[in-house]
């Protein structure tokens, strides 16, 4: 069984070295966050995912929900554990006191949100899709609809969902055709959205999904697009539940991973159409979705961070309990567990690296959110809802694809036993494996990343994270300590190869934008591993001092030593990508249609 107080050491010095927990206790509203705060309810979050959570991963994965006369019935063990979670008031930890949360910051709820990913991505998704449309309802709905919807979305009590796909509007979804009649008060939707996480579940007692849909006179394309909330039972003014709304879910999809977590084919409307009210203004339904995308895929990112931390703690296991060969150079004597193996150490340290590297750049950015939203400054506020804009793509791209990346590496460590189901890790690769597709696609996050967060400002906030990486880049110089000059140096050329890559993104997109978003992946990625390294930069310098004042020896040395790892054999790969980029994607159209 995974140990999820295992990465409490490193989430907290994350939270408190690098995303500076402090000054956000300097914020309104977050006085009484305090460090020692932060550690409560986190062992509190660890006792949850570990205790609750991680037992039914596996045999959820195994059952699955089913589909009933009643609806969908969640796999044995899920509503129960979905009763205990509602219950100590995980599901509103960072939502707005006004509404009944717990009104902590983003932070403290994103190292939360790893551990439930970490112990059941299943089950995790809920409260996210939930979490999602409260933040809708919040920004763009009337008062009417707050005060009847959020205090029970809030404490969990009714979970939520993002009904945006349809069969021929994926990636693409101004081509959605639900349609929504004005009817007095309210519309009536009809259509049908696929893919719908937890779409219908008996774990909570309603559902309120927020939809996409046309109005009867819409423009064409993503301009006529509206949102609407329809809730699975509808809902009196004072609150009360007063009978089924016209939506069902219609089947359950069989997938590759997250098998506890049902994807369902939604209907709406095959009788008397459903009874939906309009969130916020007409035709703007689009935008109004993307004012929550940022927290919602730095929530996706997150997933990828949490899975590689789940099957890294299962690869180390194994490697510390399986015996193959001898050390090298040996012939006889005894046999040695395979951590033992220079190749295996490799890969445990290029899956530990990469997780330390993610944590502390996806900490760093909800601390960003939490300061864009209550500094007191203006500028400041703006300052940092630009990193925020800049870098939400990055975290969501880069964090799935190497969360894929690590839980195949975990698989490998197992050999053999990797494959077979028995183990778990083919469950954390298989689990994997959707991140880097829901909530924007790899391709749509980097496109997204070049040709709008990068490009709107002609780089200015790219060259503004520059400069805050040099300056790491300065502290590093002239250390006693014998790593941070070699970490000085990789993370300088790291920066360097941003800098290039970046002026190539920008004066590319402008005459050639095929090649600029031929390239915009690999960019992205780029961006990805030199954050990383700054991130791995700065936690080298904190944990150096840490250890000039003689604290936590054994976790400040196991840092440095993981991120002159992470500088020596990971942020290299910056270089390598650099020249991907730069050689433009001529190529990707050289070849006709037909000879694929
Ligand atoms: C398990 C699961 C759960 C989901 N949950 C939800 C949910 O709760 N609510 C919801 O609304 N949807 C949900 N989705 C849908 C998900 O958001 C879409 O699958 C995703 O947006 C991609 O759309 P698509 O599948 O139609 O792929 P497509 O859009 O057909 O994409 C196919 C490929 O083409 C690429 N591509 C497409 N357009 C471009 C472009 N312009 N530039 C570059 N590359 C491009 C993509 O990157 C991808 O590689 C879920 C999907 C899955 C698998």
């Amino acid at each position: 069984m995974p140990d999820y107080r295992a990465p409490l050491r490193d989430m907290q010095f994350a939270i408190t070295e690098l995303a500076g927990l402090e000054r956000l206790a300097a914020l309104p509203g977050y006085e009484e966050v305090t460090p020692d705060l932060a550690e409560v309810v986190l062992e509190e979050a660890a006792k949850l995912a570990g205790e609750v959570l991680a037992p039914l991963n596996k045999p959820g994965d195994e059952q699955g929900p089913s589909l009933t006369k009643e609806g969908v019935v969640a796999a044995d063990g899920f509503a129960a554990a979905y009763r205990r979670f509602v219950e100590n008031g995980w599901n509103g930890l960072s939502a707005d006191p006004e509404y009944g949360g717990q009104g902590l910051p983003w932070l403290i709820a994103a190292a939360a949100v790893e551990m439930w990913n970490s112990a059941n991505m299943s089950f995790a998704l809920c409260p996210l899709l939930t979490a999602g449309a409260m933040e809708a309802i919040k920004a763009h709905a009337s008062n009417e609809l707050r005060s009847r919807f959020l205090p029970k979305l809030v404490s969990g009590a009714w979970a939520g969902t993002m009904n945006l796909t349809e069969p021929q509007a994926g990636s693409d979804l101004s081509a959605v055709r639900t349609r929504a009649v004005p009817e007095r008060d309210h519309y009536r939707i009809f259509g049908q959205k696929i893919f719908i996480t937890w779409g219908d579940h008996d774990m909570a007692e309603n559902i309120v999904h927020l939809v996409l849909a046309r109005l009867p006179d819409a423009p064409e394309g993503t301009r006529g697009i509206s949102l609407f909330l329809v809730p699975k039972f509808l809902v009196d003014p004072d609150g009360s539940l007063v009978g089924r709304n016209d939506v069902e879910c219609a089947s359950i999809e069989h997938k590759l991973g997250i098998h506890a977590s049902p994807t369902c084919v939604m209907s709406f409307g095959e009788r008397e159409g459903a009874t939906g009210y309009l969130v916020g203004r007409e035709n703007q339904g689009l935008p109004h979705m993307f004012t929550m995308m940022n927290e919602a895929r730095q929530k996706v990112g997150l997933q990828g961070l949490g899975i590689a931390e789940r099957a890294y703690q299962a690869a180390r296991d194994h490697a510390k309990e399986r015996v193959q060969g001898r050390p090298v150079g040996q012939r006889s004597g005894d046999r040695v567990t395979i951590i033992h193996h220079p190749d295996v150490r490799r890969i445990l340290l290029t899956m530990k690296s990469q997780i330390e590297a993610m944590r502390a750049f996806g900490y760093v950015l909800a601390a960003d959110i939490d300061l864009a939203h209550k500094h007191p400054d203006p500028a400041e506020r703006d300052r940092r809802q630009k990193r925020v804009d800049l870098l939400t793509p990055v975290i969501k791209g880069w964090c799935t694809e190497l969360g894929v990346e690590i839980a195949s590496l975990g698989l490998q460590v197992h050999g053999g036993m990797g494959f077979i189901e028995e183990t778990g890790a083919a469950q954390y690769l298989r689990d994997s494996r959707v991140a880097p597709i829901y909530e924007g696609t790899t391709g749509i996050q980097a496109g997204d990343f070049v040709s709008r967060k990068l490009s709107i400002d002609d780089g200015a906030a790219m060259a503004e994270l520059i400069e805050e990486m040099r300056a790491v880049e300065g502290q590093l110089r002239g250390s006693d300590n014998t790593d941070l000059p070699a970490i000085r140096e990789r993370l300088a050329g790291g920066i360097q190869v941003l800098e290039q890559a970046t002026r190539w993104v920008l004066q590319t997109i402008r005459r050639d934008p095929n090649a600029a978003l031929a390239a915009s992946v690999n960019y992205m990625m780029l961006t990805g591993y030199v954050c990383g390294g700054w991130q791995m930069g700065r936690a080298a310098l904190a944990a150096r001092a840490r250890l000039a004042s003689g604290d936590d020896e054994g976790f400040c040395r196991a840092k440095i030593a993981t991120a002159r790892f992470y500088a020596e054999q990971i942020l290299p790969k910056a270089n390598a990508l650099l020249s991907v980029v730069e050689s433009g994607a001529s190529t990707a159209f050289a070849v006709d249609e037909e000879q694929f």
